[in-house]
C-alpha cells in the first residue's frame, strides 16, 4: 500500500475513487487493463492522500446534492478499508451533507456501514449494488478469491432488505465455457427475486478482454482450468468483445426471467434509478 496526492477524488460524472488498485483477485478484473495507466501493482494499493478532506470541498461546491457513486474502478470494501475506514468516512460525510450514495460491492464488509447507509436513506437514498457471476460458491471462490463468496453476498441483499434499503445486482461478467450455462443464470436471477432485488444490470453474457487483463486472466486460466486458455484462443483470438456463444438463448432466458419474476432488466431504467436523487423531505412536503 502506498499514499498519493490527488487533486480531486470525485470524478466530473461523481464517480467517488478513494482507492486504486484492489487486493480482491478476480480472474477477470478490467481495471487491470494498461488502458487506465497504473503505474504500481494492481494489488499495491494507492490511498489517495487526505481524500476525505478534498471529498469535503469538492461537495461543497456542488450547487446541490446529488447521488455519488463507487465501486466502478476498485471495490470501496478492498481488505485495507478494515484500518483505513476511507469508505466509512466518505459515507460520513455524504450523510452530513445530505448527499445520496450508491456503492458496488462483492464484499460483505459492506454490513459494517450498514446503519450509515439506512441514515442516508431516511435522508435522502442510499442504494447497494452487489455483483453475483456464479450460484455455486465453489466456483465463486475459484474465480473471485479473496473476496465474499456468493452466499455472503446474498447475506447482504438479505440484510439490505430488512434495514429497507434498495438493492441492484450486476450479473457480469460471465465467462464463456464457465459460468455461462442457463442453470447459472436461472438460479442466480432466482437468488435476485427471493432477495427482493430490484433490477439486474446486464450487458449481454460474455466478458471483455484487453492488453493488461488478458494476460492476467489466462494466467489463472491455466492454473484454475487447464486447457481453458487454448479454447478461449480458438475462439476469441485477440477480441476485446468475447461473446458465449450462448449469448442469444442467455440473453432471451435472463429477459424473460426477470419479467416474470418483476425485476428491472432495463439497463438504462437502472442507470436513470441509480443517478437519480432524491430527498425524503422534498417527497413528504409535496403532500
Ligand atoms: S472486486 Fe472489482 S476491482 Fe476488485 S479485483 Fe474484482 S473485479 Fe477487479
Amino acid at each position: 500500500m502506498h499514499v498519493k496526492r490527488y487533486k480531486t477524488i470525485l470524478s466530473p460524472k461523481n464517480g467517488l475513487n478513494l482507492y486504486r488498485g484492489c487486493t480482491h483477485g478476480c480472474i477477470y478484473c478490467d481495471s487491470r487493463s494498461r488502458c487506465y495507466q497504473m503505474t504500481h501493482d494492481f494489488e499495491d494499493i494507492e490511498v489517495k492522500e487526505d481524500a476525505i478532506a478534498i471529498l469535503r470541498q469538492q461537495l461543497l461546491k456542488k450547487r446541490r446534492p446529488c447521488m455519488i457513486a463507487t465501486g466502478a474502478m476498485t471495490d470501496p470494501y478492498l481488505h485495507g478499508e478494515k484500518q483505513l475506514r476511507l469508505t466509512r468516512q466518505s459515507l460520513e460525510l455524504v450523510a452530513e451533507l445530505g448527499f445520496g450514495v450508491t456503492l458496488l460491492t462483492k464484499s460483505d464488509r459492506i454490513l459494517e456501514d450498514l446503519p450509515l447507509l439506512q441514515e442516508i436513506n431516511r435522508e435522502t437514498k442510499a442504494v447497494v449494488q452487489v455483483t453475483l457471476t456464479c450460484a455455486e460458491d465453489a466456483l465463486s471462490r475459484k474465480i473471485e478469491p479473496r473476496v465474499s463468496v456468493t452466499s455472503e453476498r446474498v447475506k447482504v441483499l438479505a440484510a439490505c432488505r430488512e434495514a429497507g434499503i434498495p438493492t441492484v445486482v450486476w450479473l457480469c461478467p460471465i465467462l464463456p465455457f464457465i459460468n455461462d450455462t442457463p442453470e447459472n443464470i436461472s438460479r442466480l436471477l432466482a437468488i435476485c427475486a427471493a432477495a427482493g432485488v430490484k433490477g439486474v444490470i446486464c450487458f449481454g453474457f460474455g466478458l471483455t478482454l484487453r492488453e493488461g487483463n488478458r494476460e492476467y486472466f489466462y494466467r489463472q486460466l491455466e492454473r484454475l482450468f487447464p486447457g481453458m486458455k487454448e479454447r478461449y484462443i480458438y475462439h476469441f483470438g485477440d477480441r476485446y468483445d468475447c461473446r458465449s456463444p450462448r449469448d442469444a438463448e442467455l440473453t432471451e432466458l435472463f429477459h424473460h426471467s426477470c419479467e416474470q419474476q418483476g425485476l428491472w432488466h432495463d439497463n438504462h431504467q437502472l442507470f436513470a434509478y441509480l443517478q437519480q436523487f432524491e430527498s425524503r423531505h422534498q417527497q413528504l412536503s409535496l403532500f
